[in-house]
């Protein structure tokens, strides 16, 4: 690809991304967005697209000569219900929803790749486009399982990246094993008997019982599970139904954990269950939890890694090829596809200057389009045995 083809592609790029930007849709109801790739794959000229998988998911074929090999790339192509603080021409035309976790980038540099891979093949076998819906609420996955993807459109492997800010611009990091870490939610009501504020003794009130009960459960982490297991227990909320002179007779803590094993999750389950039972008895209210897991942990695996490290050979620096170093305790859906087929996750750089995920001063860095386009055609290359550039 010539520098001009580059630049010309970059441009083009920057202008969809923009576009997808100002348009944000929440899970499940990326309408707009996903008829805006399949116009696009369409144009590509792919040899099947199809829409509507898994609500609003799209699926993109690719084949090139006669392998029977079959690879998957895939982006999501959801937003979040955040207000967009920006004074960008391409800010969010959506009041309450926003790109606040990049994924307008990775929709388009999926898209990117997709017009390389149709206009250039180099590869011999079926490239699979999975663009899916509602990634944030960790169900689009699923919604694509369940509407039959891997039947209805089979795929030896699987390879997806997310943007990392903080990551400079052109660096690149995975490793093998566990990388994203599973989550699991949970909500314990306390109920009593409130009363008036001045007359505690007449009743029983929930409030310091659910108090009592946050600090017991940071002992779940830090005395009941191995240090040598990564995991995380957060109380997030906190509400009662009491005011300034009345005592609360109900009491909800909310709150989310997250781990690398499934026994691991099963164990802060049972953990939180005897606290909070046993906290209950202590302060003479009654509890219930309900427990929930959304997000399963997501692991690399070690063959495909070694092929995203040499595709991305290709693409970076080799100074800015890096292991990462530690498992990251956040959550990714992408981790449902590889109950199915091997897979790799990757992260590249959104630059040291950018604002977190999911704040809403983010936005995309648009020099990092054509590193996660190149990747995606690198990868390809690699697994489908094609020399690049042909
Ligand atoms: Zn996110
Ligand atoms: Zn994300």
């Amino acid at each position: 690809m010539s520098e001009l083809d580059r630049d010309a592609l970059k441009q083009e790029m920057i202008f969809w991304r923009r576009d997808l930007h100002a348009h944000p849709e929440f899970g499940f109801e990326e309408k707009r967005t996903a008829a805006f790739v399949a116009a696009k794959l369409r144009e590509f000229g792919l040899d099947d697209v199809t829409e509507g998988v898994g609500g609003t998911g799209v699926v993109g074929t690719l084949k090139r000569g006669s392998g029977n090999r079959s690879i998957a790339l895939r982006a999501d192509m959801d937003a979040l219900r955040i207000s967009e603080q920006s004074d960008a021409p391409h800010r969010s035309g959506n009041p309450g929803i926003m790109h606040a976790c990049g994924h307008d980038g990775h929709t388009t540099m999926l898209l990117g790749a997709a017009k390389l891979l149709a206009e250039q093949g180099g590869f011999d076998g079926t490239v699979r486009f999975v663009f899916q819906p509602a990634e944030e609420w960790g169900r689009g996955a699923l919604a694509m399982l369940d509407d039959g993807l891997m039947q209805r459109f089979p795929f030896d492997e699987i390879f997806g990246l997310h943007n990392m800010p903080g990551l400079p611009i052109g660096h690149f990091e995975t490793r093998a094993g566990p990388i994203m870490s599973a989550e699991d939610i949970f909500e314990i009501v306390l109920k009593g008997l409130g009363g008036h504020a001045a007359r505690p003794h007449a009743g029983n009130e929930t409030l310091v019982a659910a108090c009592a009960l946050v600090t017991n459960l940071q002992t779940i982490v830090s005395r009941r599970l191995s240090p040598a297991d990564i995991s995380v227990v957060s109380v997030t909320e906190l509400i009662t139904d009491g005011t300034r002179n009345a005592l609360p007779g109900l009491a909800r803590i909310l709150g989310d954990a997250r781990s690398f094993r499934p026994e691991v999750s099963a164990e802060i389950e049972r953990q939180m269950r005897i606290i909070t039972e046993g906290t209950a008895a202590a302060y003479n209210v009654t509890a219930e939890v309900d427990y929930s897991r959304e997000f399963v942990p997501l692991r690399n695996d070690a063959e495909l890694v070694d092929a995203a490290f040499a595709a991305a050979r290709s693409v970076f620096e080799p100074g800015n090829i890096a292991v990462a170093r530690e498992p990251m305790t956040a959550s990714e859906d992408f981790a449902r596809f590889l109950d199915y087929v091997p897979g790799c996750f990757v992260f590249l750089g959104n630059g040291e200057g950018s604002a977190p995920l999911h704040n809403s001063s983010y936005d995309f860095n648009d020099d990092g389009l054509l590193f996660g386009t190149n990747f995606h055609v690198a990868v390809v290359r690699q697994r489908l045995g094609g020399e690049a550039g042909r």
